[in-house]
């Protein structure tokens, strides 16, 4: 029997309830099934680790992680550590040696889900963004200066290489290409940001031509927020910048309805290291230990996660068994407007998946 091995990164804040009613529902679609097993381990890294050791994760957090075939993440960040210690010293401090450089961002309106677009339905609003996740804006390059200059001096330098611009362009190509509509946007700011930008545009160029079968089209990143908010059915796939892709993504969550549906999933595609797949909220303290955050942005991570093991039919079917459930809308938690809580929503997902509702 094919068997897949998963590491578990609950985190911190809520990441533990999510994932935990994630795991639950990874174990049910494999028993379903029946033609493979997964094997899921667990590592209690984060905050409190920090706080017992003085470090995020272990040192050889990295040689353990690499044995498995996928990592299933929950959140990092808590009010009391500040961001660079515990985004840098978790959620970073895998992504980045690991190389997982295509951050793939679904957006959907889910059946049943009510998002802030008027007349807007779930055949209007079904994007794939494509962030670039190695490099950038978020390279890290710059500094602040304050003597010898005329005043005080602050630099974040975008840094785009060609294998890391032409890698993620052919990626949203190829993801692109295996989706119906084959049709691709590239989001740049090149009326502004003369060489990056523009490179990113000539990089374009040239890849585009090896896929003569996807539809493409260019965007500036100011008109593509008005473009998502008042055409969204004109949008597929979305291909931008570390920053840019940030920002569209937090936007398309918005548009989708609630925070705690969207999945993320930090790609590996050379498969040489184990890819990540998270969902996108945050540790959100103001719900922690409540038993009422939303699960299913925990589900539709593991849905892309199996699909990503190579499990496609058993990735579908957990999306349809979501998308009963929200469709149905009886059993919703409280960010969706229900009144269930997060057992309750994986109970009935559970239960959806058996064919029993
Ligand atoms: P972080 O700093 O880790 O990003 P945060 O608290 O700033 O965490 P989020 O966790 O992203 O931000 O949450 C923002 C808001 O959305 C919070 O009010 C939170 O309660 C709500 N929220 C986020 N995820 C969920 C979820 N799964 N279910 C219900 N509500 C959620
Ligand atoms: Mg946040």
């Amino acid at each position: 029997m094919r068997e897949y091995t998963i590491a578990a990164v609950p985190g911190d804040g809520i990441g533990g309830e999510v994932i935990d009613a994630g795991t639950r529902v990874l174990h049910a679609v494999a028993a379903r099934d029946g033609g493979f097993r997964l094997k899921v381990e667990e590592f209690p890294w984060g905050t409190d680790y920090y706080f017992k050791t003085g470090k995020m994760m272990p040192d050889d957090a990295l040689d353990t992680l690499r044995a498995f075939d996928a990592i299933y993440f929950g959140s990092a960040g808590d009010p009391r550590v500040p961001d660079h210690i515990s985004l840098w010293g978790l959620r970073l401090a895998i992504c980045q040696p690991f190389d997982q450089y295509a951050n793939v961002r679904p957006a959907r309106l889910l059946p049943g889900v009510k998002g802030p677009l008027k007349g807007v339905g779930p055949d209007d609003l079904d994007w794939v963004i494509v962030r670039e996740n190695s490099e950038g804006e978020y390279a890290g390059v710059g500094g602040r200066a304050h003597t010898g200059l005329p005043e005080e001096v602050g630099m974040d330098v975008a840094v785009f290489t060609r294998t890391g611009v032409e890698r993620i362009q052919r990626f949203a190509l190829d993801l692109a290409r295996a989706r119906p509509r084959k049709k691709l946007t590239l989001v740049t700011k090149s009326n502004a940001q003369r060489h990056g930008m523009v490179f990113w545009d000539q990089v374009f160029e040239d890849v585009r031509r090896d896929y003569p079968d996807v539809e493409t089209d260019k965007m500036l990143v100011d008109a593509m927020t008005t473009r998502m908010v008042l055409d969204p059915k004109s949008l597929d796939t979305i291909v931008a910048t570390n920053l840019h892709a940030d920002v569209l993504s937090d936007l398309a969550a918005a548009l989708t309805g609630s925070l705690g549906i969207a999945p993320t999933a930090n790609l590996r595609p050379e498969r040489d290291a184990p890819s990540m797949f998270e969902p996108i909220h945050g540790s959100a303290f103001d719900i922690m230990g409540k038993g009422i955050a939303n699960p299913i942005g925990a589900f539709w991570t593991a849905s892309m996660m199996l699909a990503h093991l190579g499990e496609p039919d058993s990735a579908v079917a957990l999306m349809n068994a979501v998308e009963r459930v929200t469709a149905e809308g009886r059993v919703l938690t409280r960010d969706l407007g229900g009144e269930a809580t997060t057992v309750q929503v994986t109970d009935e997902v559970l239960a959806a998946l058996d064919g029993r509702n």
